[in-house]
């Protein structure tokens, strides 16, 4: 069942969201040659410290990996696409792109919001990258209208990139959110004609969240059973913004 949240309840949404979206714009502004994952990861989780808020990824875990996750951030470094861990050994370098993914619990809601961040100089092709991923997130917010299908959204986002020449991954997907950070519906970034297709109303609060790989679509999960990465070693890219759906259309409550 898809929870429908009233306005009181998005108004609360809309803290947590607008909190995950100063963290992340803190650290786009700290992404530089020299800077570790785990600097990001201390100023995140002081951030979300000093507002109240709980981390919604520490502690965080899936019968797969079959651990808690240990930190408040996902950072994912070039062929990494999710579930990277921030370490003290992962120096960023020019060239390099780092997927910075989290959300909070704030008064019992949830927001959850991923941006990739380049460091200094990145080549042509990965500058090309960002920007479909980051235009096919756009697209399908756009789609995120009462009336409109699930399936709208995750078409949106596989025909932006296949039309680039990217692929998207398949084996992880976006999700509604509310009083839990994976509440229904499953939200693939394309279209799984085994999934239910519902329609889309006021209420409705969805996870919208594209990875597009630059090569082939194939992924595997390291050792460490959470780090997910390309299998051709080819970089991946990673949007994502928390969406209401409602009467005048899609607020991102991940942005001001
Ligand atoms: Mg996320
Ligand atoms: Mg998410």
């Amino acid at each position: 069942m898809i929870v429908r949240k009233s306005m009181a309840e998005l108004e609360k949404m809309r803290a947590a969201g607008l909190l995950v979206w100063q963290i992340l714009n803190k650290l786009k502004g700290m992404v530089q040659e020299g800077v570790t994952t785990y600097e990001l990861e201390v100023e995140a989780e002081k951030m979300m410290h000093d507002a109240g808020a709980r981390p919604a990824f520490k502690g965080y875990s899936t019968p797969a990996a079959g651990t808690k996750f240990p930190f408040v951030l996902c950072t994912s470094v070039n062929d990494e696409i999710v579930h990277g861990m921030p370490s003290q050994k992962r120096v960023l370098k020019a060239g390099d792109i780092v997927s910075i993914d989290t959300g909070v619990q704030l008064n019992g809601y949830y927001g959850d919001s991923a941006i990739t961040v380049p460091v200094g100089e990145i080549s042509e092709e990965t500058r090309r990258l960002l920007e479909v991923t980051r235009e096919s997130l756009e697209l399908a917010i756009d789609k995120a209208r009462p009336g409109n299908r699930l399936f709208d959204i995750c078409g949106t986002v596989e025909r932006h990139v296949t039309a680039n020449g990217f692929t998207v991954v398949r084996e992880f997907v976006g999700h509604g959110i509310g009083t839990h950070m994976h509440e229904e519906p499953q939200i693939p970034n394309y279209i799984d004609r085994k999934n239910e297709n519902p329609r889309l109303k006021e209420g409705m609060v969805l996870a919208i969240e594209p990875m597009v790989n630059a090569g082939a679509p194939g992924t595997r999960v390291r050792p460490d059973r959470w780090t997910a990465v390309t299998e051709d070693g080819k970089n991946s890219a990673h949007f994502e913004h928390t969406v209401a759906i409602t009467a005048n259309g899609p607020w991102v409550l991940t942005r001001p």
